[in-house]
């Protein structure tokens, strides 16, 4: 597989990473400091083209490929993991699936103003009791005349609060004694739409996640995503794309930990000579560019994949699992390089280590990844 860029993803990834270091990267501490979603500086990103990158011009994306989409949201991981997640959600769960499965009025009416960057999109999957067992949800959208009426809650949902609407999946019916699932565009300005609260984190900190509740929420079947029965089609294939920019935000965190790290190992000294000169730590430093880079190319080849056309369900799995968990080991690690200044605010690298935190649990957990991994593995014909 060839990995050189072309200039489109080039210039993409050139023209965020010089937004992320003047716009974002400066404040991003003081908004983690707040929990401040940083309004104004989404409406820049909005601006830019950046909640619909994958989404074709003609419905006001900005008709770019997944591959560049994976890297900008590397650059903006690298400075700040809470836009990151707000920008992936909107991108890849809620603009991406309303693109593949919608009709065009639905494009017109919930694609267009989000992919223009009016306003970020959300995806209300998880619920208080269904998290990796998504098919254990239990949100009902019955159907009473020609609308169907929704009722539960979601948990978890990324930018809830400050999103315009959301792809809601709720039980539709059944079949054959089993549930059928079903997707739903719901507006979050919309009768029956409650944000219950505002979770307190440990890291993502100035990123809004939010429970969200469903009562008697009425919904022409115009709100209606595919087909009846849907739903977790959706959801999967969603999820397919998702992943590999969750593996691409790790990266993002992992370098930005490194480079603090790279950086103060020649700053500080210890027993008469910068501490970068000990071979423990060039070491570790070997090590964590290695993952990095193995990261990098794992969710490259996960998005080249999507981008032409094929499956990467296997792919992306193994990009998230591998990037999730090795910028967790480089975060760690870039904190114990810091000594005590590690554990304190005054770097950036102890944001880091937190941020890193949740990219082994959200679009499916690391336990989940092996999963879907041995699942692929086991089907395929050489193992490999
Ligand atoms: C900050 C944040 C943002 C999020 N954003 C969103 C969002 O926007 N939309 C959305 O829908 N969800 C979102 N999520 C939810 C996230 O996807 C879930 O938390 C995740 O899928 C895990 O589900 P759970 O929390 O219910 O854990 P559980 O499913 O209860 O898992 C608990 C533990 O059991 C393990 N486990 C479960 N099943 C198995 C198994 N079969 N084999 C081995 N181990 C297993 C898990 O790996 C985990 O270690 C977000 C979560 C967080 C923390």
């Amino acid at each position: 597989m060839d990995w050189k860029l072309t200039a489109d993803q080039s210039m993409i990834r050139e023209m965020v990473r010089e937004f992320a270091d003047a716009e974002i990267a400066p404040h991003a501490a003081e908004w983690d400091r707040r929990k401040e979603f940083p309004s104004a500086t989404f409406e820049q990103l909005g601006e830019l083209g950046l909640f619909g990158m994958v989404v074709p011009e003609e419905w006001g994306g900005a008709g770019l490929d997944g591959t560049a989409y994976c890297l900008a949201l590397e650059e903006l991981g690298r400075v700040d993991a809470s836009t990151c997640v707000a920008i992936s959600v909107t991108n890849s769960v809620y603009c991406a699936p309303v693109n593949k499965f919608g009709t065009d009025a639905q494009k017109d009416r919930w694609l267009r103003p989000c992919a223009s960057g009016q306003w970020l999109g959300a995806f209300c999957l998880s619920e208080p009791d269904a998290g990796s067992d998504a098919a254990g949800l239990t949100t009902r959208a019955e159907r009473r005349g020609d609308d169907y009426v929704l009722n539960g809650s979601k948990a978890w949902i990324t930018s809830g609060e400050v999103c315009g609407a959301m792809l809601v999946f709720a039980v539709s019916g059944e079949v054959a004694g089993k549930p059928e699932f079903s997707a739903f565009i719901v507006p979050r300005e919309h009768d029956g739409v409650a944000i219950i609260h505002r979770e307190e984190k440990m890291g993502l900190r100035s990123s809004c996640t939010n429970q969200v509740g469903f009562e008697d929420c009425v919904l022409s079947s115009d709100h209606l995503l595919g087909n009846e029965g849907d739903g977790l089609k959706i959801a999967l294939d969603s999820l397919d794309g998702g992943r590999a920019g969750i593996a691409a935000q790790s990266v993002g965190i992992a370098q930005g930990a490194f480079d603090v790290a790279h950086s103060y190992l020649q700053e500080r000294d210890a027993f008469g000579g910068p501490i970068g000169r000990f071979e423990g730590l060039r070491h570790e430093l070997g090590r964590m560019a290695a993952e990095i880079r193995a990261g990098r190319l794992l969710y490259l080849r996960a998005a080249t994949l999507r981008d032409r056309g094929l499956r990467n369900t296997r792919q992306a799995a193994i990009a998230k699992l591998h990037a999730s968990e090795a910028s967790n080991r480089i975060a760690y690690q870039a904190v114990q390089m810091h000594g005590g200044y590690g554990y304190v605010t005054d770097y950036d690298v102890e944001r880091f280590y937190r941020d890193a935190r949740v990219t082994t649990i959200y679009e499916g957990t690391s336990e989940i990844q092996r999963l879907v991994i041995a699942r692929a593995v086991l089907q395929s014909a050489t193992g490999a």
